[in-house]
């Protein structure tokens, strides 16, 4: 038996409660207008339960039951069954059903109206579920906070960048959210996303206003932090850009990768190859970052030669191998071989970087999707800030890629 058939199997019991309840305090309810006997729609869902029909039990049970102040919970949790079993349809039927009655209390109004909302959104019908949720908004209830996370969810879709940084400023505000990392992450990225937007239009300035403004909810996002290095880079203020990012290695050395090219490209600028060169020593003593010690490895080349590169690099894999060590390591060491050895070695080290080149970069920690680029928010999960550097060195992944 699935989960799924636990859950139906539970929510019967609940009804079973109910109707035995019902039947021992009034028994005028135990005959529906129709003459038909409740029982007997019961048993004619469990059947279909038994016979693994779960669509058809649930719709048995949704038309024996009348609606009235004691069923409603039932339904709305009915209806958000068949939604999870991606019968969007019928659950905007039942909640719709539901909404329609005139008598509907507000707590419960709210509730049918969330569930509806959430019917649209998987339906696709966002104008419709925003509509929704703005009325609950409106009515000030307890229900706006969670009315404010589907809208939030429902402008990140539609990249409404602004609106859906207005949601997170409003949900903030509530004494349950206001610390909450994931809603001021979010907020920090719907500035990061309107400052890339100005960036495109060489707005520069403007884009590091919204930027600051990013900080204001997360202090040290890291998208951010590469963006207003990159606005420093670009009009030239090179020292700016490497204060920004030095900030992200202490921040977050998990993204050492991403800092190593634009401070090359900085240092190059200034004509301070000796202090990147230092800099570069430094992060490869306290972290093990395979970029940073192949970059380092081809500046010893350049400035040494083959032969010290090479003992630099066999005594740092001594310590902590890698594939990518590995192949670079072979790569200087061919010329040194008999020229026989020497092609099959290449043709091997091509197999292995052709091997190498098709393993993802990234993997999400929530829902463990992985890609060869960096995303900040999760294409499958939706989540930002899940997506981190998988770590190449033996043993799996680096506490240091952990935030
Ligand atoms: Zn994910």
């Amino acid at each position: 038996m699935d989960s799924m058939n636990f859950y139906i199997l539970l929510l019967i019991a609940v009804i079973a409660g109910w109707l035995m309840g019902r039947f021992g305090s009034a028994a005028k309810v135990k005959t529906k207008p129709n003459g038909r006997d409740i029982f007997q729609d019961y048993f004619v869902g469990l059947n279909y339960l038994l016979n693994d029909e779960p669509d058809e039990a649930i719709d048995t049970f949704i038309k024996a039951l009348e609606i009235n102040s004691d069923t409603v919970e039932t339904h709305l949790a009915l209806g958000a069954l068949l939604r999870r079993r991606g019968k969007v349809d019928k659950a905007i039927n039942v909640h719709q059903a539901l909404l329609a009655r005139p008598s509907l209390e507000r707590a419960f109004s709210d509730s049918v109206r969330l569930q509806l909302a959430l019917n649209y959104i998987a339906a696709g019908l966002l104008d419709r579920a925003e509509r929704l949720l703005n009325e609950v908004l409106n009515e000030e209830s307890d229900a706006r906070w969670e009315a404010l996370q589907y809208l939030i969810t429902i402008y990140q879709t539609e990249k409404e960048w602004s609106k859906a940084r207005s949601s997170c400023i409003k949900l903030l505000e509530s004494p349950r959210y206001k610390k909450d990392a994931e809603i001021r992450a979010s907020a920090a990225h719907f500035c990061c996303e309107i400052a890339e937007q100005l960036l495109e239009t060489n707005q520069d300035s403007q884009a590091k206003a919204e930027l600051k403004r990013a900080f204001t909810f997360e202090r040290k996002n890291i998208r951010a932090l590469l963006l207003l290095a990159k606005i420093e880079q670009r009009q030239g203020n090179f020292q700016g850009a490497i204060k920004e990012l030095l900030r992200i290695r202490s921040a977050n050395p998990g993204f050492i990768t991403q800092v190593l090219e634009p401070l090359n490209q900085c240092y190059q600028q200034l004509g301070s190859n000796d202090e990147f060169e230092k800099l570069l020593r430094e992060i490869v003593r306290e972290n093990t970052n395979t970029n940073a010690v192949l970059l380092l490895a081809k500046i010893i080349k350049d400035k040494a030669g083959s032969a010290v590169a090479i003992a630099f690099l066999s005594e740092h894999l001594d310590q902590y191998p890698t594939l990518d060590g590995l192949v670079e390591l072979l790569s200087l060491q061919i010329h040194n071989v008999e020229s026989e050895v020497a092609a099959s070695l290449e043709s091997l080290l091509n197999l292995i970087h052709e091997q190498v080149s098709k393993n993802s970069e990234y993997r999400c920690h929530h829902c463990g999707f992985e890609t060869k680029s960096l995303f900040w928010m999760c294409p499958s999960c939706k989540k930002w800030d899940k997506i981190r550097p998988i770590s190449k060195t033996a043993g799996g992944e680096s506490s240091l890629a952990r935030k």
